[in-house]
């Protein structure tokens, strides 16, 4: 059997291997995706689950999804199932093993008990704003609480009355007992447990003490076996602490070791989730499945392939240097996905109405209806072809038409000639205008030995153009998408990404008209419209498609222009 793991050239793939080698964790690889069900799951959050789930696949170890469930203020079930879902989406299988913080409180809180009795914790009478101001800084000392050295019998009494209930919010904690000297802040006194009441989605009033992050996060990893406890950089500097923690208690497991990656940024992109609450709060945009949120449930909304954001998070890396990738790369891998998988369609997002004036009529007086044979995917012959109709009456774009044709408009204007894709071709006789002077309607004449595009006498006809067929068009309408933050690094100028918010980030476009199959699409499914781009289904309102990616690669043109 090949080695799964043989590719993998990663610095974690790395110290897995060497772990496996000297057999600290006895061969086992297990890891964890911890996310805080308090808003949706992002693009970071896709690197996240790539790097936790990847590294277990990959080693034949396990990952869990665990539930940081331990602040009731912003906790929602809603959340947690929208976790859970995109996580799914995401990986491509439900997640097998679901897990909650919640689930440890008792186990916690006997640690909580353990760590007094043995004199490193104890209950603080001060309040959160005294306690932050003894912390002292880098080169400026700690103060000690005038309750640290209380008797381990006061503390435990203090601490079983929190957890009863007997004292307001905030006004008690309980700290360890580190040094508050420590160059490391995290290791001066952390405080373990608050006091909070609010009803948490899953424990509901049972609990009214609640454990920090630092307590919950490493015993929640030492209670489940975890192995690598796989983080963002910024919890670098919390590791001593984690150590620590895990070092006083009597563990099921190995002690399970911290590695920290650089977290996944993207430019013109946020991965803070309270910023996105901000958005979908303030209304900027609809909701956290908005098309153009950089959550995974907004990316799917838009028709971003599950498979070309993994791709996407694997293909980069996993280093420890932070950096921002290019939201033209992720794009880049959205167009290699679909360009394979997205049939194509004709639909005309800006109507402009264009009459043939020699299309032929039958014997009953009804204009000739034809119909062609058109590939759904060039790139894939197995999809087959579909028929589509076409009269004398149809549509294009409006901007494929110019009475008075700028330089370089190779496109109709009267006179021209252009190839309407895979019928005929057709040149442009006359324009009929409204009142106010604007084209309304083009009259043209099509070359009837011209049929499926090609010129009888081999004369050449530079422009191709989509169409529609009137009689068969069904209405669609359509959603076209600029960047959410006009700034490449949203907030490097004033500090508040918000300030770089793109007011223009949407165009609801009302009367497109589509070729009649594109009324059969599934929700969700990606089409590409010719010329136009790539345009996923609403899922939850059928007939509005969303304008994944434009068909220009971007990616490439930057690469260019870095070359030069
Ligand atoms: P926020 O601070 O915006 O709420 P968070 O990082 O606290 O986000 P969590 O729900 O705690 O959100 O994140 C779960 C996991 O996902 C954590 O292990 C975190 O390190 C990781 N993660 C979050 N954002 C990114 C990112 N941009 N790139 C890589 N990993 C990330
Ligand atoms: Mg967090």
């Amino acid at each position: 059997m090949t080695d799964p793991s043989a590719g993998a050239t990663d610095f974690i793939s790395d110290i897995v291997r060497a772990d496996n080698a000297s057999g600290v964790f006895g061969g086992r690889v297990q890891t964890r995706f911890p996310p805080e069900p308090n808003g949706y799951l992002h693009i970071g959050h896709a690197k996240s689950i790539a790097v936790n789930f990847g590294t277990a696949e990959r080693f034949g170890g396990q990952c869990k999804l665990r539930f940081d469930d331990t602040n009731p203020d912003t906790e929602d079930a809603e959340y947690v199932d929208a976790i859970v879902r995109d996580t799914a989406w995401l990986l491509g299988y439900a997640p097998v093993d679901v897990v909650y913080t919640s689930d440890y409180f008792e186990q916690l809180y006997a640690w909580a008990e353990l760590l007094i009795n043995e004199g490193k914790a104890y209950v603080d009478d001060q309040d959160g704003d005294t306690i932050s101001e003894q912390r002292g800084g880098y080169g400026k000392p700690g103060l000690e609480s005038p309750y640290r050295n209380r008797p381990a019998s006061e503390s435990l009494d203090l601490l079983r009355r929190m957890r009863g209930g007997e004292f307001p919010d905030g006004s008690r904690c309980l700290r360890a007992k580190i040094d508050m000297q420590a160059e490391n802040m995290w290791l001066r006194d952390p405080v373990l447990y608050r006091i909070r009441r609010g009803h948490h989605h899953r424990t509901g009033e049972e609990w009214c003490i609640y454990p920090t992050y630092d307590w919950a996060h490493g015993q929640s990893d030492a209670i489940e076996g975890v192995t690598h406890s796989l983080c963002t950089m910024e919890f670098e500097s919390h590791r001593p602490l984690y150590d620590w923690c895990l070092e006083q208690l009597p563990l099921p497991y190995e002690k399970p070791q911290q590695t920290e990656f650089a977290r996944l940024e993207i430019t013109h992109t946020i991965t803070s989730k309270r910023r996105l609450r901000t958005l979908v709060e303030d209304g900027v945009v609809d909701g956290w499945s908005d098309a153009r949120m950089p959550t995974l449930s907004g990316l799917r909304r838009r028709g971003y392939p599950a498979s070309a954001i993994r791709e996407f998070c694997a293909e980069t890396g996993t280093t420890r240097t932070n950096s921002r990738q290019s939201i033209e790369l992720l794009e880049w891998y959205v167009r290699r996905s679909l360009n394979l998988t997205a049939q194509r369609r004709m639909v005309v997002l800006r109507p402009l109405r264009l009459v043939l004036d020699n299309w032929p009529v039958d014997d009953s007086g009804n204009p000739v209806v034809e119909h062609f044979e058109v590939a759904n995917n060039p790139e894939n012959p197995d999809d087959g072809v579909r028929r589509v109709a076409f009269t004398g009456e149809l549509v294009i774009e409006q901007d494929d038409f110019a009475e008075v044709p700028p330089p370089k408009f190779f496109r109709l204007s009267p006179g021209k000639e252009v190839r309407l894709r895979g019928a005929y071709l057709i040149t442009a006789t006359d324009v009929v205008k409204d009142d106010d002077g604007n084209v309304i309607e083009v009259r043209a004449t099509y070359d009837p030995d011209s049929k499926g595009g090609t010129a009888p006498d081999g004369r050449k006809v530079k422009s191709t153009m989509h169409w529609v067929s009137v009689p068969h068009a069904v209405p669609v309408r359509a959603a076209l998408y600029d960047r959410l933050f006009t700034a490449a690094v949203p907030g490097e100028a004033t500090d508040e990404p918000l300030d770089d918010l793109n007011p223009d980030s949407r165009e609801l476009l009302g009367g497109a008209l589509a070729e009649a199959v594109v009324a059969d699409a599934d929700p969700g499914q990606v089409l590409q419209f010719e010329r136009l781009g790539y345009f996923a289904n609403d899922t939850d309102e059928p007939g509005l498609f969303h304008r994944t990616v434009g068909l220009r690669d971007e990616w490439a043109a930057i690469q260019k222009r870095a070359a030069r």
